[in-house]
């Protein structure tokens, strides 16, 4: 039996380091999942001082070595920064992904959070995970690819700060303790060491490792443990209604 597989397709590429690292780093661990981390972009906005091609080249080098760390895979969608859209191409591009990666838990970001990019991954990834399993789909563009055997798994990350774009709170529906995963997750981040300085100049964000961390504690305050990831499911028609990623790492019911 081949190991099953965990995906995380997010916009940017330090996004997984932020929001689900240490879920997929307890999947491997103690379950054997074979963890990949995807980014849209490779951040080609992401910089002051480097042109697009030179800063892209930069981060997905950061971020493959940022996925090395925990084990995982790092692919790139090759979409750019601040111009994920829900097309056809990269719709075809992420159904490609599932059906080379073969996951059966996927992570994605939150419907609604801060950034557009973040949003249109979201329905991005929704849209793909129901088609990847639909055979006239694929054989339509690519009769090499199998379809998936079924949708995977979805779930939803925390948006950052935990709040839609009116503010309003956005409370996970469970939570992942990574409390002996916070400082393999900090040494993720910290591969990511163009952003450290970029984000001091244009979110006046000073410390980088320090706002993970303490998000990471903030949802582990409310989970009641030191470090926590929060999630939801994707509920809708035909999707897995099970909760597999609770079930197998004792997830901790929202409240
Ligand atoms: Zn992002």
């Amino acid at each position: 039996m081949p190991a099953p597989v965990a995906l995380a397709v997010l916009a940017h590429p330090d996004d997984a380091e932020f929001l689900c690292v240490g879920t997929l780093i307890r999947l491997a661990r103690e379950h054997g999942y074979e963890t990949h981390i995807a980014s849209m972009t490779a951040g080609d906005c992401g910089s002051a001082e480097h042109t697009p091609d030179q800063i892209s080249r930069i981060r997905r080098e950061e971020a493959r070595a940022a996925a090395e760390t925990i084990g995982a895979a790092y692919h790139c969608v090759e979409a750019l920064d601040l111009r994920v859209y829900v097309t056809d191409d990269l719709v075809d591009r992420v159904v490609r992904l599932l059906a080379t990666v073969r996951p059966q838990v996927v992570f994605t970001h939150s419907p609604d959070d801060y950034h557009m990019d973040h949003e249109m991954t979201s329905r991005v990834v929704r849209a793909a995970t129901f088609a990847a399993p639909i055979p006239n789909f694929l054989h339509a563009r690519w009769g090499d690819l199998r379809p998936l055997d079924h949708i995977p798994h979805l779930y939803y990350c925390d948006p950052v700060e935990g709040k839609d774009l009116f503010g309003h709170p956005i409370r996970p529906a469970f939570w992942v303790d990574i409390s002996r995963q916070i400082d393999e997750k900090e040494r993720a981040l910290a591969c990511h060491a163009s952003q450290r300085n970029w984000l001091i100049k244009h979110h006046g964000m000073d410390d980088y490792l320090r706002a993970m961390r303490d998000w990471s504690a903030k949802q582990g305050q409310l989970a009641g443990v030191p470090f926590a990831e929060g999630f939801r499911q994707h509920l809708g028609h035909s999707y897995p209604q099970d909760n597999l990623v609770g079930k197998l790492l004792n997830g901790i019911p929202g409240r």
